[in-house]
């Protein structure tokens, strides 16, 4: 079998580009699009993120406001800047970096951002217009996985579709959406009973589990699809996969590297919202 290995890197340039095309004409129309990052306290993970997010908007050509924090921050003073980010209308996007410190509850910060800024997808109003079918921001990384497989050319209607993972912001939405271009979806997690069996069933496996290498070829039917979302730092420093890719490689049509794969589609997929938010 030949392998193919669907280029996060390429493809999320491509939507860039696009999208960067797509802003230069919205500014000609007098639009302009701006976000607002709000990093709190100095996990150097969050901050990473937030500084190639703010390097992506750089690039397609939005504005940024930064907005970093102390780690003492009150949920008070957080819930206190978004209703002023809510407010401006010169704000069309609002980014609360995940996690927040503990003294904050982050499911009332997400409740607190207005849906219609929600460019992360979190807010309760935007998930359940995902499932009912409706418009709204729809969460970036399974909105991206769905991007990888349409632009390489990956079919999803009829295909079984396993998923494992039920979080709210990778699995559930995941299986919505593959759900929604007609997939036969099945969605695993630690309570499933002979998850093997089930994996093995699936033409599209994405794996969402958050276990380093957990997935190897005995998940896999020959020639199956498999899209690796997980993200881990080994101990020799390099990164690696919820798939154990050197043992899968040869049983797969199509998968996702890591890094390269799915990792760079969520900030073009967070750019695409953002975008979203001023068509
Ligand atoms: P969570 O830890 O929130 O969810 C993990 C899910 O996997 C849970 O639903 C859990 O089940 C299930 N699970 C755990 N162990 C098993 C097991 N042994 N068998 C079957 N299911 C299991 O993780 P996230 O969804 O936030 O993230 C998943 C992975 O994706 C992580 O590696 C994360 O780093 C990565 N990630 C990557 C992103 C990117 O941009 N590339 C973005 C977001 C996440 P249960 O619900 O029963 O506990």
């Amino acid at each position: 079998m030949i392998l193919e290995l669907i280029d996060g890197k390429k493809i999320s340039a491509e939507i860039k580009d696009e999208l960067k095309a797509e802003v230069e004409e919205l500014k000609k129309q007098g639009k302009e699009a701006c976000l607002a990052v709000v990093l709190v306290g100095d996990d150097p993970a969050s901050a990473v993120y937030v500084k190639n997010k703010k390097k992506a908007c750089e690039y397609i050509g939005v504005k940024s406001l930064s907005y970093e924090l102390p780690a003492s921050t009150s949920e008070t003073e957080l819930l206190e800047l978004i209703d002023r980010l809510n407010k401006d209308d010169s704000v069309n996007g609002i980014l609360v970096q995940l996690p927040l410190p503990s003294q904050i509850d982050e499911n009332k910060v997400i409740r607190a951002i207005a849906p219609e800024k929600d460019v992360d997808g979190f807010h309760p109003q935007n998930v359940g217009a995902l499932l009912i079918g409706e418009k709204g921001y729809v969460s970036c990384t399974p909105a991206g996985v769905i991007q990888l497989l349409k632009r390489s050319g990956v079919s999803i209607e009829g295909k079984e579709c396993v998923v494992i993972g039920r979080s709210n912001i990778v699995g559930k939405p995941m299986g919505v959406l593959l759900l929604r271009e007609n997939g036969t979806v099945t969605i695993a997690h630690s309570r499933t009973k002979d998850l093997k069996d089930i994996c093995k069933r699936a033409d599209i496996l994405v794996a969402a589990v958050g276990k380093p290498k957990m997935i190897t070829e005995e998940y896999i039917k020959e020639g199956a699809v498999v899209i690796d979302v997980g993200i881990h730092r080994m101990d020799n420093g390099k990164l690696c996969g919820d798939v154990d890719f050197d043992r899968v490689k040869d049983h797969v049509s199509k998968i996702t590297p890591v890094p390269g794969g799915v990792g760079p589609m969520t900030i073009a997929m967070l750019m695409n919202n953002v975008v979203e938010a001023v068509r």
